[in-house]
Formats: C-alpha cells, sequence, structure tokens
C-alpha cells in the first residue's frame, strides 16, 4: 500500500478490472469497485450477490453493498473523492468512464494506461508459492501425458485429458484452452487442437497451464511421437540452446530486449531468425498474460520479483514447429525456475 500511495502522491484511485480488485482487496467477484482515497483508505463496492463472499474474502478495505449500479451507490455514499482521481485508462470503457464523469462532477479523473502494473509485476512471496503450486500441477500433468500418449490419439482427446488432468489435480479451472499442435499444425504458434490424429514421425507442441489459488501456470514442452527426424532435432537443439541462453542470462533489472537477444541472437545464428515471430515472453501472475512483456520491442527493465515466461520457439511453416516454455522468478541474483518438467527431448513410442 505504501508503495501505491507514493505512486498516487496525493490522488485517489478507483480500480474496477476484477485482477485488480483481487490484488488489491482479495476479493474473487466479478462485479466490484474499489476506491483507494488519497489518504490510503480502501473502499470495495459490490452487490447482493456477493455479500457473504465479500466478508469471507475481503482484507483491509471497507464492503458496501450497492442495490444497483455500483458508481451511483458509491455516489451516493460519498465514497467518490472530489479532487484528481485516477482511473485505470487501459482498463475502463468509455462508457463507464463517462458515468463517473457524472456521477462525481467534482472529481478531475486522470485516466492512466498501466497504473498498477508495475506494483503488480513484483511478486509477494505468497504470490510466488502460489505460482509455483500452479505450475507443479503442470509439471504433474506433464509426466502424466509422457505415459499417457500414444499415437492415433486425436489433439482434441489430448486436450480434453489435459483440462481433466489439471482439474483432477487441483487446477480451479485452466489458465487458458490448452494448445496441442501436432506435425505440421505445430507451426503455427497459437494452433487450436484439431481432430488431426498424432501419427509416427510427428512432433507435437503442447502449451498448457491451470489456475491455483487464483494464480496461472503456463508451459509449453515439445515431444516426439517415435524417432524424430534429424531436422526434427537439429531445430529442438537450437530451441533449447536459446532458452537456456536466456536462462543464463535471466536477472532482475535487465533490459526486456537485451533478455530477448540472448535467445533470438541463438535462432538467429543457427539461420532460423524469421521462423521466431514472436516476443520471448510475458509477466504471468493472477493474469496468464500480464506486464512486464519479454521482446525486442521494449526496452525496459524487468523487475526484480517478477514472474516471467522464457518461451522461444521455431516455426517451419507445412512441416513442425517447436517451442520450449517455463517460468522464472526474476531475483537481484539470477532467477529461480518455477518449472520442473524435463527438457531434453521425449519420444513417445
Ligand atoms: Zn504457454
Ligand atoms: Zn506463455
Amino acid at each position: 500500500m505504501d508503495a501505491l500511495l507514493s505512486h498516487l502522491d496525493g490522488r485517489a484511485l478507483v480500480v474496477t478490472f476484477p485482477p485488480d480488485v483481487r490484488w488489491l482487496t482479495g476479493f474473487t467477484g466479478s462485479n466490484a469497485l474499489v476506491i483507494v482515497t488519497a489518504a490510503g483508505a480502501v473502499h470495495l463496492v459490490t452487490d447482493g450477490r456477493y455479500t457473504t463472499q465479500a466478508q469471507a474474502e475481503v482484507q483491509d478495505a471497507t464492503v458496501h453493498i450497492a442495490d444497483g449500479s455500483l458508481i451511483e451507490h458509491a455516489a451516493a455514499h460519498d465514497l467518490l473523492p472530489d479532487g484528481p482521481v485516477v482511473v485505470q485508462a487501459d482498463r475502463l470503457s468509455v462508457a463507464q468512464l463517462e458515468r463517473l464523469q457524472e456521477q462525481q462532477p467534482a472529481a478531475m479523473w486522470q485516466p492512466e494506461r498501466g497504473v498498477l502494473q508495475a506494483l503488480v509485476a513484483r511478486k509477494r512471496a505468497d504470490e510466488v508459492e502460489k505460482l509455483r503450486a500452479a505450475q507443479a500441477i503442470t509439471d504433474a500433468v506433464f509426466e502424466h501425458l509422457c505415459d499417457w500418449l500414444r499415437p492415433g490419439q486425436t489433439e482434441q482427446e489430448v486436450a480434453a485429458e489435459i483440462v481433466y488432468q489439471h482439474l483432477r489435480r487441483g487446477a480451479e479451472r485452466m489458465a487458458f484452452d490448452p494448445i496441442v499442435a501436432s506435425g505440421p499444425n505445430g507451426a503455427l504458434p497459437h494452433a487450436r487442437p484439431t481432430s488431426r490424429r498424432l501419427q509416427a514421425g510427428d512432433v507435437v507442441v503442447i502449451d498448457m497451464g491451470g489456475v491455483r489459488a487464483g494464480y496461472a501456470s503456463d508451459m509449453t514442452r515439445t515431444v516426439a511421437i517415435g524417432a524424430p527426424a534429424p531436422a526434427v532435432r537439429t531445430v529442438y537443439d537450437v530451441v533449447l540452446a536459446a532458452q537456456e541462453a536466456a536462462l543464463q542470462a535471466a536477472v532482475g533489472g535487465i533490459a526486456s530486449d537485451a533478455l530477448d537477444a540472448a535467445a533470438r541472437s541463438v535462432i538467429e545464428d543457427a539461420g532460423h531468425g524469421e521462423a521466431f515471430p514472436h516476443s520471448l515472453g510475458h509477466g504471468i501472475g493472477l493474469q496468464t498474460h500480464e506486464w512486464p512483456r519479454v521482446s525486442h520491442r521494449s526496452s525496459e527493465p524487468l523487475p526484480t520479483g517478477a514472474v516471467i515466461t522464457i518461451e522461444p520457439g521455431i516455426y517451419r511453416p507445412d512441416r513442425f514447429g517447436v517451442r520450449i516454455e517455463d517460468m522464472i522468478h526474476l531475483t537481484p541474483e539470477g532467477h529461480d525456475n518455477l518449472t520442473a518438467s524435463p527438457k531434453d527431448l521425449i519420444v513417445i513410442s
């Protein structure tokens, strides 16, 4: 809260974006308005569906239950401050901002982008442990898959098994729809599972993650069905070397583009530069994708304490793709890898 108040510098803050509401107050409902006053008082306004849940979850905030509109309730009970109030320019709709302005014309509404992102990025120890617990489920699912996968299964069957095994092992839900991309489908970085059957000679890109205690996991492994072709093994080794180069370089405070370059230069030097069309990774926490991005298009430092993914890939159109993704916690000395799954090329027979 001290870091937030010093960022706000005498201004109040209004937040409606659910992951940020949760981060500020612990409340997990889908409809809430949080007001942080310049003095540091925190009000949470929600509706009657959430009376019991708000009492159980909310810490260090005063709970208000609105009959109808949260904004009108806040205005009617003098919760919306006069003077400068920061709102999340990248989270609020134009209509929501107009309603705030109508309800509290005495406030100086100040839309600002990325208000909380740098604070949310620096994970507390308990948040790192929740991310580790989420990833431990995904690691266990991967171990299961290595025994369970067989030629002849469709990508959709594998995706269904991934969802089922995450939920059985304690995930609340999936962090995102699993990617199971076999053979030529693997050349699409965001492929959707299809009815294509796994067959000997395929490599299969499996990208999956679950949510535990609100926090997301995200891991990619690429496995071979039967003995891989030499070209596949060569590409796999380049992606793995790129990922390991980035892990070697990862440390709190490193510039985003410098970390991206650590991996990208390995792929470029091997002659596959154009086959790696996406950024190296992204922040992860209550959201699967959050600030900071790890990209050659950003020179911002990656803060110590952030949890980010490192996920280089090489995509050979119409042939196959390889991606390897871990989640790491950036520390002052380097990083702590939250992902335990092996990274040698696993061959399913
Ligand atoms: Zn992923
Ligand atoms: Zn990712």
